[in-house]
């Protein structure tokens, strides 16, 4: 089978192991993967952001946790999905965390936050 061009189609000649028929193709194709991942790393980091200011702001300046109703958090538009990385304790508690807060599920309404240090 011919192998073709990944950006502009056109038959590759030449070297078996080219991905791109010029320096023009190739050029092209890093443009469109840093743009992805610059997108892709906007829309998350927002996400990550946001997420981080609520927790922020439920516990406040001093306290070290607070626990919370979780619709307040749904109220907030948290997204629980998105977070920095998760740790399990030795009760078998996930914590997710946005940097160096976290919050794991205290029970079936109750969000603990706590702050990290
Ligand atoms: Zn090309």
């Amino acid at each position: 089978m011919e192998k073709t061009c990944k950006i502009c189609a056109k038959p590759l000649k030449g070297r078996t192991d080219k991905i791109f028929c010029s320096a023009h193709c190739k050029n092209q194709y890093h443009k469109y993967v840093r743009y992805a991942s610059k997108t892709a790393a906007i829309e998350i980091n927002g996400y990550l952001k946001r997420n981080y200011a609520i927790l922020w702001e439920l516990l406040g300046t001093n306290k070290t946790q607070v626990k919370v109703y979780r619709n307040i958090l749904e109220k907030k538009k948290f997204r629980f999905k998105y977070h920095t990385h998760f740790h399990i304790n030795s009760s078998n508690k996930t914590f997710f965390y946005v940097y160096d807060l976290a919050w794991m599920e205290f029970s079936d309404d109750e969000i603990l936050i706590v702050r990290k240090r």
